[in-house]
């Protein structure tokens, strides 16, 4: 029931029909509240022409027809289909093709997959088990929007799909895979059974299905509904995580993301980098870009000749060396000025800039100057890139001074951004020292 809506069910049978008309009956003499005929529907399933002819008389509804849509979702007696759920995918589509005009970076439509793309099927997916075809266009369309900005593939993607879905700490994106986001959602309905919770429909399952049969041990009938065979077919995916009626060996309730997370199964190791990679005070596009120097996956000059692209082979930049992830990042005399300067403003040595797990070993500095410190580091790999690319396209190489001019005026006004008003004493000391004015 929601708000003034009410959904009755019953055997398909004239006895039970005009039962249920008879309660109304006396409902309304005592309450004197009545049934609109008008916006009132009658839907039947597996119920012969004749009888349906005398229940539609006897009760003077019109009769509607399946699937209808309540609260945002469609009603149907038989599985949901791909045509049924198309409508997911055209939104998504409509959603894109309204941003295919704007220039928006990586990181931005990297937003754009987590909180916008990503949810159109989510309330549908709290209460179905949707379509494989359609989980798969869904993450289709999820993946061309993210690497290409469109929804036509035409290229393959930078990074694979299947290895973008752990959290961040292990150094991926933390998107979510749609399949299994779906099966956590119905595992919610496992655990309610599991932990017998007090519902209705937990009452009426165990009256029409499992009738005594410990839950873990059931079995659907070929006779079960389609839904109901997905939904034991997703227990048997959880059994090894409900033990002794607790959920993964605590007291907590499931939770959709616990279960997400658990059929995920994060226990790679975590990347030393990703706190300086996902650091909220950085600028989210050299975030992005410095993703993709960690996972060596920019169209450096060497990955384009391995797809047998005809391109120069020395870096653009000094033009000592062939160019790849790690000359260019660590290697090329250029990047090393730039770090130097960089180094030298910052009042560090320029080999700890340098690596990865550095915020680690800048833990005397105050969490202030280690986001200033991590922000400056991401911020020269991005204008690196940047200054690479320009490069190629125009044969213009800046020198490395102006270079970090440029990142520190970056850093500033990102700085500026963040903290302005919320300064310590030793910090605003600490901004003197390097020049950096708030
Ligand atoms: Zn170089």
């Amino acid at each position: 029931m929601f708000v003034d809506d009410l959904h009755l069910f019953c055997k398909g049978d004239v006895k039970s029909i005009f039962i249920i008309m008879e309660t109304f009956k006396r409902f309304s003499s005592t309450s004197g509240l009545t049934i609109n005929s008008e916006k009132s529907d009658f839907y039947c399933n597996r119920m012969s022409q004749h009888v349906v002819q005398r229940v539609l008389q006897g009760i003077g509804f019109k009769k509607g027809e399946l699937p209808f849509k309540y609260l945002g979702v469609k009603i149907s007696h038989k599985r949901l289909t791909k045509i049924n759920c198309n409508v997911l995918v055209d939104r998504m589509i409509a959603r894109i093709r309204g941003w295919k005009s704007r220039k928006i970076s990586y990181s931005g439509r990297l937003i754009l997959v987590k909180s916008v793309l990503s949810t159109i099927h989510n309330h549908w997916s709290q209460i179905f088990v949707l379509p494989v075809s359609i989980m798969d266009r869904i993450q289709a369309l999820c993946k061309t929007f993210l690497w290409e900005g469109s929804d036509n593939y035409s290229r393959s993607p930078l990074v694979a799909w299947n290895v973008l879905c752990m959290d961040n700490e292990h150094g991926v994106l933390g998107l979510t895979d749609s399949k299994i986001w779906n099966y956590a959602t119905i595992g919610k309905l496992v655990w309610w059974v599991t932990s017998k919770q007090d519902h209705l429909w937990i009452k009426w399952v165990d009256h029409i299905y499992l009738k005594g049969t410990p839950w873990f041990q059931y079995e659907p009938t070929t006779y079960s509904s389609w839904a109901w065979r997905k939904v034991c077919q997703i227990k048997t995916m959880f059994q090894n995580g409900y033990t002794n009626g607790l959920w993964n060996g605590d007291i907590k309730e499931y939770t959709i993301s616990s279960g997400y997370n658990w059929l995920l199964q994060n226990t790679g190791s975590k990347v030393p980098w990703f706190k300086i990679v996902w650091n909220r005070y950085n600028v989210p596009k050299w975030n992005f870009t410095m993703w993709l120097v960690q996972q060596k996956r920019l169209l450096t000059l060497d990955r384009l000749r391995k797809w047998g692209m005809d391109v120069p082979i020395e870096c653009f930049l000094c033009g000592q060396a062939p160019e790849d992830h790690q000359h260019l990042f660590q290697q090329c005399r250029f990047t090393q000025q730039c770090l130097q300067l960089l180094a030298n403003w910052l009042g560090l040595s320029s080999g700890l800039l340098l690596k990865p797990e550095c915020h680690l070993r800048l833990r005397y500095l105050s969490a202030y100057a280690r986001k200033v410190c991590s922000d400056a580091v991401v911020g020269l790999y991005y204008r690196i890139w940047r200054c690479r690319n320009v490069c190629r396209l125009e044969g213009y190489v800046p020198t490395p001074t102006l270079l970090v001019l440029q990142i520190q005026e970056d850093c500033n006004r990102q700085i500026q951004g963040c903290f302005k008003g919320y300064m310590k004493h030793t910090d605003s000391d600490w901004n003197r020292l390097r020049n950096i004015n708030i």
